[in-house]
């Protein structure tokens, strides 16, 4: 099939893993590329690459910063107690796993938990563009400062972030909480349950069932 590409040269989700792909590219081809990856140093720590799982057709892709320890060890995305929390706030509007594709920016473990930096993120977005460009959908859910400013490319705050749907390279974006800062601040639970309604309506009028 000939598709436009996803992202412009000025895009902040650039480069592409596709000269390293057999066509016709899917998502099981692409995993099998991103498990044997050795670009960075997280490589030499990690006990698995947590590719990133879910529905291939999903109109919601979930965006999260780095698997933690419990999605190193069993390579599955949101499955510690971050995930859980997630599993319910989706679930609060009607989303259960197999409705939504969910995926990191980082695909292994940055050791002790700490942030991405930022050659990680750069060595790693390409698995996260092939994943956009294969799932292609309508709107993205992106959890917590890094997530949001890593596909945004900018430097905002989640005030300025959150609360609106921002459109982004023909995918309609909606910025909250990530459930580990919700699990250490519960105060943001109430604007974290208003942004997932407000992406609920928006993702009923653009993708109606
Ligand atoms: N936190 C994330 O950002 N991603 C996971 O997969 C788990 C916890």
């Amino acid at each position: 099939m000939n598709q436009e590409p996803l992202f412009d040269s000025e895009g902040l989700v650039a480069g592409s893993c596709r000269e390293e792909l057999p066509a016709p590219r899917d998502l099981d081809s692409v995993r099998r590329i991103a498990i044997e990856c050795r670009k960075c140093r997280l490589s030499e720590t990690r006990t698995n690459v947590v590719f990133g799982e879910g529905n291939p057709r999903a109109g919601l892709f979930v965006i999260g910063e780095a698997p933690g320890a419990d999605e190193d060890a069993q390579a599955r995305p949101f499955v510690g107690r971050s995930g859980q929390l997630l599993d319910k706030i989706l679930l609060a509007v009607g989303f259960e796993r197999k409705d939504v594709y969910i995926g990191n920016i980082i695909k292994c473990r940055p050791p002790g938990n700490r942030n991405p930096l930022s050659d990680e993120i750069g060595c790693c977005m390409p698995w996260l563009t092939e994943q956009l460009e294969i799932v292609r959908p309508k709107m993205l859910l992106l959890l917590g400062r890094v997530a949001a400013n890593t596909i945004l490319g900018n430097n905002l705050s989640m005030g300025a972030m959150r609360g609106r749907v921002i459109e982004w390279n023909r995918f309609d974006c909606v910025v909250t909480y990530h459930p580990a800062a919700l699990l250490r601040n519960p105060n943001w639970k109430r604007p974290c349950w208003e942004d997932v309604q407000m992406l609920r309506a928006h993702y009923d009028r653009v993708c109606p069932s």
